[in-house]
């Protein structure tokens, strides 16, 4: 293995998967306050996303952790039942996620959320704990849905944006890009 380098990869210490960036305002948020005061910083800390690791942060050149008790939250990332959040800002579970998904309201669900995004309601970084959208996970969950009806049509999801079109990003347009492409389309 070679050394740890500031270049090489963030790896979670305890499972050694690559952790990705969580901004700082996401570990103030979430870090239950006990936790928090014991921390050095809350900058540069790293999210791990294995369901099976009990490390949700941790900092690579400090080496500081924090596990899931250490959460004012559950990690929806971090369990597998239907239950488990997967937006956090609009409260949108898997199981209900892919329920509605295999009733062919996918779309639905990604259209509500990017229109709440789009009107500026969405507080990822302060509601997540990966600290950014949700909209790749729920959009895996639907496609996982999908994938498990049989003979069904492939994905139809409208374009690839996994990120909030929301106006507090700065640069977003008000109108959704995918719904901006399926508009120039028609
Ligand atoms: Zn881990």
């Amino acid at each position: 293995m070679p050394p740890r380098s500031a270049s090489s990869p963030a790896l979670c210490p305890e499972c050694g998967a690559r952790g990705a960036p969580a901004p700082s305002v996401t570990i103030a948020s979430l870090v239950r306050p006990e936790a928090l005061a014991a921390l050095a910083t809350t900058e540069g800390f790293r999210f791990c996303a294995s369901v099976e690791c009990g490390t949700v942060y941790f900092h690579p050149e400090t080496g500081e952790t924090v596990a899931r008790s250490g959460m004012r939250i559950r990690v929806g990332q971090k369990e597998r039942g239907p239950d488990r959040t997967l937006c956090y800002c609009f409260g949108y579970k898997a199981g209900e996620v892919q329920g509605r998904a295999a009733a062919g309201e996918g779309s639905t669900i990604l259209r509500d959320i990017g229109e709440k995004c789009a009107r500026g309601l969405d507080r990822c970084p302060e509601t997540n704990p990966r600290g950014a959208c949700c909209l790749g996970e729920v959009k895996a969950a639907i496609e996982e849905a999908r994938r498990r009806l049989a003979g069904s049509p492939s994905s139809n999801l409208p374009g690839h944006q996994d990120e909030c079109p929301s106006p507090s990003r700065g640069s977003f347009p008000a109108t959704p890009n995918w719904k901006r492409r399926k508009e120039e389309r028609s």
